[in-house]
Order: C-alpha cells, then sequence, then structure tokens
C-alpha cells in the first residue's frame, strides 16, 4: 500500500471514531436542554456505550500501525502541511489514549456520573459532608491518572497536559505569580473607590427581549445561524457535532439583563471558532480548537474585549434602548461603567474581569496542593474560607458559595481543570493586540457595528489552523514569542484607569 492509500485508510478510520464521538455529543446537548429528567439512566448508558465503542475503534493496533508506517511520509512533508499535522496530532492522542487501561476509564465514567449526582444535591443543601467521600475517590482516580504518564516533573503536569498540552505546573505557576504581582494591587485600587451603580441592569426584563437582541448581536459579529444553533440551559456551554452544525446554550434571568446577554456572547466566541476551522479537517483530530487556553482566549475575547468595550455599545446601546425602553432614562457612559463594575464577589463565574483570575488562581493553587497531599478533602472547605478571605478580604456564609461552587471537581478529575480560563484571558489580549497591529480601525469599525475585520483576522490565524499547531507553537507564530502577561495588564489598566482612578 502507497502512503497515500494508508492515509486515506487512516482518514476513514479517524472519521468512524469522528462520528462516534458526534453522536455522543448530541446526546449529550440533548440532556443538557430537552431531555425530560426521566430520561437520565439511558441516557448515561447509551452515551458510556458510545464512549467505550469510539475508545475501542481509536486504540486500534491497526491504527498505532498505520501511524508507523506514516512516519516517513510525515518526515518527507513540511511540519506545517495538512498531512504531516495529521498524523503528528493523531499519533500524540494515540500515544496518549493507549496507555490509559479502557477499564480506567470506564471506572472513571460510573465515578464522575455518581459523584456529578452526589453534588446537583449536596450544594443547594450546602453539604459538603455529602460529597467529600466522591471527592476523595476522585482524588485517587486523578492521581491514579497521573501515574499512566510515568516521568512527570509535577503530579498534575499530565492533568494540565490534557487540557493544555505543552503547559506544565511550573509553566503555569510562573505566569500566575507575575500576573498576580501585578493584577493585585490594580483590582485593590478598583474596589477601594465606591462602587458603580447597576441597579437599573437589575430591572425587569422580558425573555424574548434578551433573546431576540443577544441573538441580533452575535449574528452580527459572524456566528453563522446556517451552521449553528441557539437554545436555553441551566448553565451555558458550546459543543459541536461537525464543524457545520455547531450549538450553544445560553440561561436568562429576567432580573439580570447581563447573564443572558454576555453568556451568548462568550459561547458564540467558542461557537465562531469551531465553525471557522478548515472544511478540509472535518471528521479528523485537527477538526476542533487546539487547547482550553486558546478556546478560551476566543470567548472571553469576544465577550469582554469586544462586548464590554464602549465601542461596541455606541452601536448597539440605542438598539437596546428601543428593546427595553426603561434603559431609556440610563445615559450610555452609566451603562458602560455598570457592564464594567469590578466588585470582591464569591462566585467565579459572576466576577468582573480584574477579579475573576484571583478565583481561578485559588483553585489552581489548590489542585496542586491536594494532588501534592498537602492538603486533605476533609480540610477543604475551612482551607477555602481562609484562603479567600486572604485573596478577597471577604468570608462565603457556606460552602455552597464556597468549594462546592464549580462543578469541575465533582464532575471529572482534580487538576488542570482551571488553569485554562486564565490563560484564556491572558492569550486573548495578546492576540488582540496582534490584530489591532494589522488592523488599527478595529475600535472605530466597532462603533459602526462592524466586525468584519477582527473576524476574519482571527479565522485566518485562529480558527482556521484547528489543532493544527500546538497552543505554544500557535502563539509563537501569531506574536513571535511566547505567553507574555504584558497586553493583557496593559488592556486593563487602559480600560479601567478611565472608568476609575488608577
Ligand atoms: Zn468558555
Amino acid at each position: 500500500m502507497t502512503a497515500e492509500k494508508k492515509l486515506t485508510e487512516l482518514k476513514l478510520r479517524l472519521a468512524e471514531v469522528s462520528d462516534l464521538n458526534n453522536a455522543q455529543a448530541v446526546l449529550g446537548w440533548d440532556q443538557s436542554t430537552f431531555m425530560p429528567s426521566g430520561g437520565a439512566a439511558a441516557r448515561g448508558r447509551q452515551m458510556a456505550t458510545l464512549a467505550k465503542l469510539s475508545q475501542e475503534k481509536f486504540i486500534d493496533p491497526e491504527i498505532g500501525r498505520l501511524l508507523d508506517d506514516l512516519r516517513p511520509f510525515e518526515e518527507s512533508l513540511p511540519f506545517d502541511s495538512d498531512e504531516a499535522s495529521l498524523i503528528r496530532v493523531t499519533r500524540r492522542a494515540y500515544v496518549r489514549a493507549t496507555k490509559v487501561p479502557p477499564e480506567f476509564v470506564a471506572r472513571m465514567s460510573a465515578h464522575s456520573a455518581e459523584s456529578y449526582q452526589a453534588w446537583t444535591e449536596a450544594r443547594p443543601a450546602n453539604d459538603f459532608a455529602k460529597v467529600s467521600a466522591y471527592l476523595e475517590k476522585t482524588l485517587d482516580l486523578s492521581r491514579e491518572m497521573a501515574d499512566y504518564f510515568p516521568g512527570y516533573e509535577h503530579i498534575a503536569d499530565p492533568l494540565i497536559d490534557f487540557a493544555d498540552y505543552g503547559m506544565r505546573a511550573s509553566t503555569v505557576r510562573s505566569v500566575f505569580a507575575e500576573l498576580r504581582e501585578q493584577l493585585v494591587p490594580i483590582a485593590q485600587a478598583i474596589t477601594s473607590q465606591p462602587p458603580a451603580e447597576d441597579a437599573f441592569l437589575k430591572q425587569a426584563f422580558a425573555e424574548d427581549g434578551q433573546i431576540a437582541f443577544s441573538s441580533e448581536v452575535i449574528k452580527r459579529l459572524g456566528f453563522d445561524y446556517n451552521r449553528g444553533r441557539q437554545d436555553k440551559s441551566p448553565h451555558p456551554f458550546t459543543t459541536s457535532f461537525s464543524m457545520n452544525d455547531v450549538r450553544i446554550t445560553t440561561r436568562v434571568q429576567e432580573n439580570d439583563l447581563g447573564d443572558c446577554l454576555f453568556s451568548m456572547i462568550h459561547e458564540a466566541g467558542h461557537g465562531m471558532y469551531e465553525q471557522g476551522v478548515n472544511p478540509a479537517y472535518e471528521g479528523t483530530p485537527l477538526a476542533n480548537g487546539t487547547s482550553a487556553g486558546v478556546h478560551e482566549s476566543q470567548s472571553r475575547l469576544w465577550e469582554n474585549v469586544v462586548g464590554r468595550s464602549r465601542g461596541f455599545w455606541e452601536f448597539f446601546y440605542p438598539e437596546l434602548q428601543k428593546t427595553f425602553p426603561h434603559l431609556m432614562a440610563v445615559p450610555l457612559d452609566a451603562f458602560y461603567r455598570a457592564i464594567n463594575k469590578v466588585q470582591r464577589s464569591l462566585i467565579r463565574t459572576d466576577a468582573d474581569e480584574v477579579t475573576y483570575n484571583l478565583h481561578v488562581m485559588l483553585r489552581f493553587d489548590f489542585e496542586l496542593q491536594l494532588l501534592e497531599g498537602k492538603l486533605a478533602i476533609k480540610d477543604l472547605p475551612a482551607a477555602w474560607h481562609a484562603r479567600f478571605e486572604t485573596d478577597f478580604g471577604i468570608r462565603a456564609p457556606d460552602d455552597r458559595d464556597g468549594c462546592l461552587q464549580d462543578v469541575h471537581w465533582f464532575a471529572g478529575i482534580i487538576g488542570g481543570m482551571f488553569q485554562g480560563y486564565t490563560l484564556g484571558n491572558i492569550l486573548g489580549a495578546q492576540f488582540y493586540a496582534e490584530a489591532l497591529k494589522v488592523h488599527p480601525g478595529i475600535p472605530e469599525e466597532m462603533k459602526q457595528g462592524k466586525f468584519d475585520n477582527l473576524h476574519t483576522w482571527l479565522k485566518e490565524n485562529i480558527y482556521f489552523p484547528g489543532s493544527k499547531y500546538t497552543a505554544p507553537e500557535l502563539v509563537e507564530r501569531i506574536t513571535g514569542g511566547g505567553i507574555q502577561i504584558a497586553p493583557y495588564i496593559h488592556y486593563l489598566r487602559t480600560k479601567y484607569s478611565e472608568i476609575y482612578s488608577l
């Protein structure tokens, strides 16, 4: 068989794996949007069956043989050719997948389902004791998972690597330490001033109007409704069944204007990334975004850098006032300050863009301490309250708004779950600064409701390559260097020194 034929054979096999994964995604999307609660048990079983079939198909030794046979062909091609990239990225995923025994995958998946179920009851009941045994087991399983990848420097490294390939605990730690040093004084300077007035965002806003306005906004930003859909779910998310069928969700609170709108822009940022990948990659491991951090850089860029900018609202605010006439009495400037209110708050997902990263750093540090054995699960609630008070100067009244607030540790692993959010904020600012070098008119264009230049630049540089490049490779190609916090700090200082005195 020639190399071309072997590559075709590999692609056929990968397309079947991709079909099984996407079918599983349809079931998952339905579960979170329309499925009646009675369907849960059968749905869990159906998804596990598909996951098992997909895993078996992917770790088939024949795929390993094809990848070995294709090595000389890969080496004869340029690094960034589609063929060489497909072989390289597939091999990386294959080697990783074959190191974890299917028996462990099944054990982990069964445990996650039970643990998640317990969390959905424990959080509203503010009952940490109800989940602590599950969390102990999650920690054991997380360590076991890391140990399938011996030779690490820190036990969290393999787990961080799943989400943000090429990053380690030590790299993330040093980026975070540098960011923290610059961020804390900015957050302190702002929160020592009187908070922005935002009561007018908490009036009654009818659901229909919120959905219609937000949908119009994301359409204008570039979300393609011919290749995507928007629905409601308790927790907003993005998933895709192919690059021509990308699903985003939002939630609506009729007494809070920001929730639906900014969640929708955020998810549309993830969605536009998925829709913008090179169509030739469909059905292969190159077809999705490259890392948690880069994915989050796209959602946060659209949500905050664009969606919370003054220029954006110079265009959209009159439209919003038409939809909700009770905002007619609120000047643009007051509205702009309200949507950029910075405050010490308890909940990560509601946090403003200045204090948000402090929430992430706290979780990241706890993940390392738990994995290192320096912190026991039973001591987590108290450790959380103490650290929160040190970092934010306030104390959560209970565990519900303390260590029980995020689903991540209760439905997955402990390790690698949170760093992507802050890496995304940093990378979003780095990428935006590069886009401005090529198109300095972007901020002026926003005032006229034009987003084509920004969208096209992101598409060409970030969306189109899919996961052809790792995040560090992508950053190097775009910026000529590594991850840098300077553009992000510059962005925050410039924006917030105009709103507050810094
Ligand atoms: Zn996101």
